[in-house]
């Protein structure tokens, strides 16, 4: 008897693309802890968790538009010469189960991704005539985060700025040399850098869609990368292209392609994740406690060491540092005592204003943290 092959209806479809965009991360607002990143919603596939910007917390539809694509990145199990059920949902589609959601109130925005169906600039135009029909036909004013494909246009991407709340384009890897192992077809510096730089030019303070967020995600582990180039460029990606968050995902062995670097050698998959925890570490400290490129210690291999949080790394580096007075010190030197965050530095700074703060346990509860800091201060 002949197989019989059904077209997917919609729910069949989501279940599917919404299942193959777990692999982005690079939503706008993120969650605050990165092992969260991967999870989803109880109550629906295509739901994510997510922190907004004020620190509550929500969901965001998160779909992509479609799995079909063209290109040929190794590490992606999507890529072109992958069997797999492919399919794309319709604009219309996407808007109606989209807003279904959203008027029950289950989520609080949308992350729509994609797949290369044919070329990026057709790709933009459906991502693009999403968020337009949402705009414009159902007057949604709310959350959208637009992903950019790699080589999309110069008009595509602006068009994309004026619909979106937030966009993302994924870096992948520090550099050309990188990005080279691990697909043929696209160009690091025509295909993501320039338009980076663009888009940061056009999110710029007092640009024309300023206000707009930036994102970007590196794939970790996946070209044999040392950290250290990673930490370079995200250093380059905050400050020279203020992009507002940089985020990590660990390549997972078994989805790529057998000659992966990353598929040669083998890895305890904690160890990846530990890898990728150690960078989140690293772009807290850029972005929370103005650590400096210099301020990180890697090995001989170019890694972060996994056995150590690169705080309290440095801290060991630095006795001349060390003990900090905890009455005395200032904001910024407090704040680089391994175990105190900003919470616990605005505590001390609160608590010494009235008393003087003579032991740990003045400042609070003696938690792990705090026990930690003792070693490094004095009062
Ligand atoms: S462009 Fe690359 S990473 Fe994106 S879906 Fe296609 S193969 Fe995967």
């Amino acid at each position: 008897m002949p197989a019989v092959i059904t077209k997917p209806d919609t729910v069949e479809k989501l279940r599917i693309l919404s299942s193959d965009a777990q692999y982005d991360l690079a939503c706008a607002c993120g969650t605050t802890r990165p092992e969260e990143h991967r999870k989803r919603g109880l109550d629906g596939r295509w739901i994510y968790p997510v922190t907004l910007p004020n620190g509550g917390t929500s969901v965001l539809f998160k779909t992509l538009l479609s799995n079909v694509c063209s290109n040929d990145c190794k590490y992606c199990p999507l890529r072109n010469d992958q069997d797999l059920r492919r399919c794309t949902l319709t604009v219309e589609e996407t808007c109606r189960v989209f807003l279904e959601y959203y008027h029950q109130k289950k989520v609080f925005g949308l992350f729509l991704s994609s797949g290369v169906i044919g070329t990026p600039d057709r790709t933009m135009d459906l991502l693009n005539g999403i968020a337009e029909t949402l705009r414009k036909k159902y007057q949604f004013r709310g959350y959208i985060h637009l992903k950019i494909l790699p080589g999309a246009s110069p008009a595509a991407i602006e068009k994309a700025l004026s619909l979106a709340t937030a966009v993302s384009l994924n870096i992948e890897t520090p550099g050309a040399e990188y990005l080279s192992k691990l697909s043929s077809r696209k160009d690091f510096v025509k295909d993501i850098v320039e338009p980076l730089k663009l888009i940061s030019r056009l999110t710029a303070k007092g640009a024309r869609y300023a206000g707009v967020k930036q994102t970007t995600q590196f794939i970790v582990g996946a070209a044999d990368e040392p950290d250290e180039k990673i930490v370079r460029y995200m250093f380059g990606l905050y400050k020279r292209l203020r992009l507002q968050r940089v985020y990590f995902s660990a390549y997972q062995q078994g989805l790529g392609a057998p000659d992966l670097p990353a598929e040669r050698t083998l890895t305890n998959p904690a160890d990846v994740l530990t890898r990728e925890h150690r960078l989140y570490q690293v772009d807290f400290l850029i972005r929370k406690y103005g650590f400096e490129e210099s301020d990180f210690h890697f090995g001989p291999d170019g890694r972060l060491p996994l056995d150590k949080d690169p705080k309290e790394l440095w801290a060991l580096r630095h006795p001349e540092f060390f003990p900090v007075n905890i009455n005395r010190a200032s904001r910024e030197e407090l704040i680089r005592v391994p175990g105190l965050g900003p919470v616990t530095v605005n505590r001390i700074i609160e608590l010494r204003k009235s008393a003087r703060i003579q032991r740990i346990e003045d400042i609070g509860k003696p938690t792990k943290l705090l026990r930690k800091a003792s070693s490094f201060v004095c009062f």
